[in-house]
């Protein structure tokens, strides 16, 4: 592995109070020696690790600044190299500067991601623990942040070695790593190495089974808002957002487009779409809307079926194009009906009466209590593994038995690489390489 040394700006691009740059790789102490000048008789060389000292730092063009420089030895760093880190004053031209002068010095410019891969190549991190890293930098709700570092702090791939474990004895049982004859096994083991097979199967889907929330958690919930014109779809998404977004009017058509909002509930984003109404005698523009309002509902992960009065025919219509939950709102609560009307839930867009009970319904509709208490998956690619690991074992528990034992170990140590692709064992170059790259500069 290339271990030279490498610097970048960590802190984000932009002017703030502080910056800093931070170097890793052999040569980092000494190279910082160049640009850091410590207050008193000190000399960077001779610097305990983990303790700040203040001094100057210069930077590219005869500029000096004051500031901090820290450093830590290898391996006791994130990237398991030696580290330093010089903290300067936060102006966007001045943190070049003092970059440039870096690399002047010999550091050479990181590349996006390249601290994290490095502390992954040294054993510092798993893969999945470098994905929760970038989920919980990237991360777009308060759910997606906590999942993120979840798995940054490696439930995953905890969970993932576990299993891993489980079927390394399995393969100690059928002999597969040892020289026996066939004849050996006993029916009363094979029956023992197809049950434990089966438990490890139902871990490994039991764990793929919680993506379901984790996919909302990490693209958000896309909800479709549909019903007839002026049932007071744009009106709700209003009262929903709490601010006029969609344009409100009596004069039925009136929604031509998919109008977006976006709503956090439970720390989980929320994606509405106010659909066109969707009725027969519509006019050219009209129409266009109305094709885009049906791809929005075949794209949904939950309809409000929004309704005035009774739910009448064209609202079961409705239901009979949504191929996700529904959730009958039944709107004009302030109009003075009464409860009854076939509705999950009877609100009142004007008034906002009912709109915080509808956020629950929401809530509780759309997502799994599993997904609000820190879902494991949110990355599909961990999915797809466990998909993987899941039909190796499923070929693995009917190879049992039927076949002779090598054939099912092969299907074992399948399941197995595949699990190890989560953990960064047995993943390809390529899959690293894709990883690190959707990383930023300076990480
Ligand atoms: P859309 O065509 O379904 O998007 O309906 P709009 O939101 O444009 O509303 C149609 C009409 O119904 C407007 O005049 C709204 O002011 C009215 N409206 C919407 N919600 C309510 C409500 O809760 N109560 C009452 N009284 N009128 C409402």
């Amino acid at each position: 592995m290339d271990s030279q040394c490498i610097a970048a700006i960590s802190t984000a691009a932009g002017t703030g109070g502080v910056a800093i740059i931070r170097l890793s790789g052999s040569g980092a102490l000494e190279i910082a020696g160049k640009v850091f000048s410590p207050a008193g008789k000190r000399e960077v060389k001779d610097f305990r690790p983990r303790y700040m000292y203040a001094g100057s730092i210069a930077a590219a063009g005869g500029i000096t600044d004051f500031g901090l420089c820290v450093y830590f030895r290898a391996p006791h760093s994130f990237t398991g190299e030696d580290v330093v880190e010089l903290h300067c004053h936060g102006g966007a031209e001045l943190s070049r500067a003092v970059l440039k002068k870096v690399l002047q010095s010999g550091a050479r410019a990181a590349t996006a991601g390249e601290f994290t891969m490095r502390a992954f190549l040294n054993g510092k991190l798993s893969l999945a623990a470098a994905e929760g890293l970038a989920d919980m930098i990237n991360g777009q709700s308060s759910a997606e942040v906590r999942a993120g570092s979840l798995l940054y702090a490696g439930r995953l791939t905890q969970r993932a070695e576990e299993i891993q474990a489980g079927l390394t004895d399995i393969l100690a049982m059928t002999g597969a790593d040892v020289d026996y004859p066939e004849e050996d096994i006993e029916r009363t083991e094979l029956s023992d190495i197809a049950a434990r097979l089966k438990e490890l199967k139902g871990d490994i889907d039991a764990l793929a089974a919680t993506y379901e929330g984790g996919k909302k958690i990490k693209n958000g919930v896309a909800v479709a808002i549909c019903g007839r014109p002026n049932a007071g779809k744009s009106s709700l998404l209003n009262a929903l957002l709490g601010y006029d977004k969609a344009i409100v009017s009596s004069a039925a058509g009136t929604t031509r487009d998919v109008v977006e909002g976006e709503l956090e509930l439970e720390g989980v984003r929320f994606n509405f779409f106010d659909t066109a109404g969707i009725r027969e005698q519509a006019g050219e523009i009209e129409k266009l809307g109305i094709v885009r309002a049906k791809q929005a509902l075949a794209a949904a992960d939950l309809a409000l079926v929004v309704y005035e009065g009774a739910f009448g025919d064209e609202e079961k219509r409705l239901v009979t194009q949504c191929s996700c939950p529904v959730i009958k709102v039944r709107n004009k609560r302030d109009l003075g009906d009464v409860p009854g009307g076939d509705e999950d839930i009877f609100v009142s867009a004007l008034s906002g009466e009912g709109m915080e009970e509808l956020k629950k319904l929401l809530v509780n509709t759309a997502l799994p209590q599993s997904a609000l208490e820190g879902a494991f998956l949110i990355e599909e690619r961990h999915y797809a593994a466990l998909k993987r690991a899941s039909e190796s074992l499923r070929s693995a528990c009917d190879a049992v038995g039927a076949f002779p034992v090598d054939i099912v170990s092969v299907d074992i140590r399948s399941a197995w690489d595949a699990l190890g692709e989560i953990t960064g064992e047995t993943a390809t170059e390529e899959i690293v390489d894709t990883i690190f790259s959707k990383f930023c500069v300076g990480k």
